[in-house]
């Protein structure tokens, strides 16, 4: 989960220029081999730009890491869409493999299944425990 702190215009790659409007951001991705290298990328901001996260990591912080058992990647994606509040504000982010409408969803505030308790997976065994958070915005209880 991202924070886009304020409202930005940012080129994604090919898909161009999209307006993201601040708040919170969910991105669904997937590793198949690697996941703590994939995750610690994705936290670093000194790189090649290569995902179109990459382009709206520049912008925006992460705070707050959830990993799954490798399971339907878009099946995830699909739960998270159907969150309250969640929109597509960039269409094709992330989902170029796939036939998803995107795999970011942008939420006024945090969403509220997603800070108490993480996001229903396919899967309910996480793999990794581990939860980076980056600040404190997550009010256990
Ligand atoms: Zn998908």
């Amino acid at each position: 989960m991202l924070k886009l702190a304020r409202p930005a215009k940012i080129t994604v790659g090919r898909l161009g220029c999209k307006f993201f409007p601040a708040g919170y951001y969910v991105y669904v991705g997937s590793a198949r081999r690697g996941l703590a290298g994939r995750i610690a990328r994705h936290l670093r901001l000194r790189k090649k730009l290569h995902w179109h996260i990459d382009y709206l990591r520049r912008k925006a912080s992460v705070i707050d890491v959830r990993t799954y058992e490798p399971g339907d990647e878009c099946a995830l994606n699909r739960r998270v869409a159907s969150l309250p509040g969640a929109s597509v504000v960039a269409p094709g982010f992330g989902s170029s493999d796939c036939r998803c409408r995107a795999h970011l969803h942008h939420f006024e505030q945090i969403p509220a299944m997603f800070s108490e308790r993480g996001v229903p997976a396919p899967s309910r065994r996480k793999r990794s425990a581990k939860s980076v958070n980056r600040k404190k915005t997550n009010r256990r209880r």
